[in-house]
Order: C-alpha cells, then sequence, then structure tokens
C-alpha cells in the first residue's frame, strides 16, 4: 500500500513540544484521511526528547524516530529524513510548535491536485523578534531572490511540501536547509510555489538559530550558485578571471618595456604605479589559473562526475 505523506520533524531539545505535536498531527491526517509517517530525527538532543520520541512511537502507530549521536544540524537531520521518507508527498516542518499542522492538508494538496513540486510556506505575518530576526530576514530574502532568481518570500521557512521525487533528487548538507528550493530549482524542478502559512510564538525552549545565520546563510548562497554553475567546470571561472587580470598586467608591462627602451635611464621603471600595477595583476591572474586548474583536477576525481538525474526512460524492459 502507498502511503500519501511523509512528515518529517528534526528537532534538538524541543522534549515539551513533541506530544502537542504528534498529536495535532494525528487528529488532522486522519480528519482528511491522509494516510501517514511522521519521521522524528533527534539530532543529539541532550534533554529528554529522546525518551518522548520513544514514547509517541509505541503510541502512535505512525511515529518513526532516528536519533543522531551527536548534534549534526538541521540540513543533517533533514537529510537522514528525506532518506527514510516513503510517502508520496514530504513535509516538514518544525517541532516548536511555530508551524501549524493545520496547513499540512493544503499543502498536501496543492502538490498532488495542483501539480506542484514544492511549496514553500510564508510566514507572512511573524512572531519572533522583530530586531535580530524579522527585519535581517527580509533583507535576506531580498537578497536571495536577486541572486537565485526564485520568487519566494520566505525561502528558509520551516514548513514545506515536496513531491517524493524532490527529495530524493536533491542532497541537504551543511546548512544548505535554507536553500532548498534552490536546489531543487537546480535539480530541475520548476513548479515552486508558495503558501502563507500561519506562525504562532515560540511555546517552550528557545530558538536554535542567532544572528550569525545571516553571515552564513549569505556565504552558503554564493557557493550554491558557484556549484551549480561552475562546480563541473571551474576552470570557466577561474580562467575567465584569470585571462583578464593576467592580460591587464601583461599590457601594462609591455607598456612600460616600451617607455624604457624609448626613454632609457630616464625612465625609473619602480617609481611608477604601473609596475606595481601590472607585476600584482599578473600574479593574481596566474593564480587564479592555478586555482582553476587544481580545481578541474578535484572535479575530475569527484566520485559524482558522471551522475546526473533523468526525467524518464522508455523502451529499455523491451
Ligand atoms: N534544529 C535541529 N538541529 C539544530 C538546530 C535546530 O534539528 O542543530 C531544529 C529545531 O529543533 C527546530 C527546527 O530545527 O525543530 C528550527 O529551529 P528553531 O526553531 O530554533 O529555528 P527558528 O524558528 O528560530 O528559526
Ligand atoms: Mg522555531
Amino acid at each position: 500500500m502507498s502511503l500519501d505523506l511523509s512528515v518529517v520533524i528534526p528537532l534538538y531539545n524541543e522534549e515539551e513540544s513533541l506530544p502537542e505535536l504528534v498529536e495535532w498531527i494525528e487528529r488532522v491526517c486522519k480528519e482528511h484521511a491522509i494516510s501517514h509517517e511522521v519521521i522524528m530525527i533527534d539530532d543529539g538532543s541532550t534533554d529528554d526528547s529522546w525518551e518522548v520520541v520513544t514514547k509517541l512511537s509505541r503510541e502512535f502507530d505512525a511515529v518513526k524516530g532516528i536519533r543522531f549521536q551527536r548534534n549534526y544540524g538541521k540540513s543533517p537531520a533533514l537529510h537522514e529524513g528525506f532518506k527514510a521518507a516513503q510517502g508520496n508527498v514530504v513535509i516538514t516542518m518544525d517541532a516548536d510548535l511555530q508551524d501549524s499542522p493545520d496547513e499540512i492538508p493544503e499543502l498536501y494538496n496543492m502538490i498532488v491536485r495542483d501539480g506542484y513540486d514544492l511549496v514553500s510556506g510564508w510566514k507572512k505575518v511573524r512572531y519572533d523578534n522583530a530586531v535580530t530576526k524579522n527585519l535581517p530576514s527580509k533583507l535576506y530574502n531580498g537578497v536571495n531572490r536577486r541572486i537565485s532568481g526564485i520568487k519566494l518570500h520566505d525561502m528558509n521557512c520551516g514548513l514545506k511540501s515536496y513531491m517524493r521525487k524532490v527529495v530524493k533528487s536533491i542532497e541537504v548538507y551543511g546548512e544548505m536547509h535554507r536553500f532548498i528550493p534552490v536546489l531543487a530549482k537546480y535539480a530541475g524542478f520548476k513548479k515552486i510555489g508558495e503558501k502563507v502559512v500561519q506562525h504562532r510564538a515560540r511555546k517552550y525552549g528557545h530558538s536554535k538559530f542567532g544572528w550569525e545565520r545571516f553571515i552564513n546563510g549569505f556565504l552558503d548562497l554564493l557557493t550554491i550558485q558557484f556549484i551549480s554553475r561552475f562546480g563541473k567546470k571551474p576552470m570557466h571561472f577561474f580562467g575567465l578571471f584569470g585571462t583578464f587580470t593576467f592580460l591587464f598586467g601583461f599590457l601594462f608591462t609591455l607598456s612600460l618595456i616600451y617607455d624604457k627602451i624609448r626613454l632609457g635611464d630616464n625612465f625609473g621603471i619602480t617609481n611608477k604605479p604601473a609596475f606595481y600595477l601590472s607585476l600584482t595583476a599578473m600574479i593574481l591572474g596566474t593564480l587564479f589559473f592555478l586555482t582553476g586548474f587544481i580545481a578541474e583536477l578535484i572535479s575530475r576525481s569527484a566520485a559524482d562526475r558522471n551522475t546526473y538525474l533523468t526525467e524518464e526512460r522508455i523502451g529499455w524492459d523491451k
């Protein structure tokens, strides 16, 4: 029997909210007759979260748990959850009750009925600290939209739903959970939607992410952009800069040599700014090239250098 839905929940020290969360999910899924599993990934909690998960899994058939040996982070937790998920649709939500399980049916329907590959929640009205979270988040999402070209208001929202194939095609690692829509886009999934979702204030515990998220997030976005465009051909990136920088330096050098020949001893090369400019530019250009070659060597020996996602195959079992 195929399963309609997998709810994937990464959690780190969230013991107080888990029972309420699971009961709520069970109630909603039952009401809407959605067959489901709830996969709870305990990301190395130091409180009693795992005991609570164990208890819940005895109580409810749908509940399954995975426990990390230590705290790895939200992305690794999602990755393990995605690997284990068996439902046709996968919904992720935070464990802290800030996301409402009442959103499940509509998020589910937008995948199966409307044919979206991915639907991201949008916490239009937010109950977090304005200075540390809400304002920076607006700015951040703006930059994100510009760079990635994905028109989402709230890319990092923990509440999202996916067609099963999407989560099986992407690899969430490091802190890349903030950019799952970008990863999905680069994996070739085009129908990315958005749904305004209710957001609630944190009732128990405290947030696990501080202001550093914005700096890390920005760096991660650059990495994703770079890897998706040049990951398999790094020389096209480094070589381009290398060529321009080197040529720039080389032309200056030529003009310096020309002047030296023309003016002889009256021309002190090392007194000229152009001398230092050309020196730096030529060294930088060479470094760009070296980096490019090394990057090519690395990508050539990467285990997944010839792994591609195929959409369909036909006529192979004749
Ligand atoms: N989380 C996790 N591992 C971590 C940090 C957070 O699994 O290292 C979980 C956390 O328990 C919660 C979700 O990720 O279920 C979102 O975290 P949080 O609520 O702290 O983030 P915020 O809502 O403040 O953005
Ligand atoms: Mg939260």
